[in-house]
């Protein structure tokens, strides 16, 4: 099957001054259209032709693998923002994470902290277990929960494609932006799919 780039679900200065339309412009125009034209050419005629990314994610290695897992990343991380976004989750996703973080700012503290330790390129993510417990997890380069037995809710590209062009060298400057952005009801959807 052909992969395809999602469309976003708005324009591409609408999260300015937090995400750049020029940072929009390479990060989704140009990074992930790459992995997913990168995925087509590599998947011809191998078993992965015919699979989603989910399966391709849980049973390939190297290049078909990290094409893939960067395709569902970056599609997970731009649909889970919105114009005059940010604020806090509400309903069971926020009574979940004062359960396990003890209030909705010390989860916010524990998960940019995960951002800005992560050492090199990869992803933070709000994760759920199989008796549905919350966590935080880093994963390096293309890394994606699912392969832990993990069900993703939310993250944040540390890659420095992500923020390089808006606050270059200052990663915690760019996930401090982050939290204005984000969709909460994309994010609480999720979780109440799993929950
Ligand atoms: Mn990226």
């Amino acid at each position: 099957m052909e992969h395809e780039l999602p469309q976003l679900p708005y324009a591409l200065d609408a999260l300015e001054p937090f995400i750049s339309q020029k940072t929009l412009e390479f990060h989704y125009g140009k990074h992930h259209q790459a992995y997913v034209n990168n995925l087509n050419n590599l998947i011809k005629d191998t078993p992965f032709k015919d699979s989603d990314l989910v399966d391709i994610i849980m049973n390939a290695n190297g290049g078909i693998f990290n094409n893939a897992a960067q395709i569902f990343n970056h599609s997970f991380y731009f649909s889970a923002f919105k114009p005059r976004g940010g604020g806090r989750p509400q309903n069971k996703l926020n009574e979940a994470i004062v359960e396990t973080f003890g209030s909705f700012e010390n989860f916010k503290a524990e998960f940019s902290k995960s951002g800005a330790t992560l050492f090199g390129s990869g992803w933070v993510w709000l994760v759920t277990d199989s008796s549905n417990k919350l966590s935080i997890v880093q994963t390096s380069n293309a890394g994606n929960p699912l392969t832990d037995n993990l069900m993703p809710i939310m993250t944040l590209d540390v890659w420095e494609h992500a923020y390089y062009l808006d606050t270059q060298n200052a990663r915690p400057k760019y996930i401090e932006n982050f939290w204005e952005v984000i969709n909460w009801e994309v994010i609480e959807f999720r979780f109440e799919s799993f929950a």
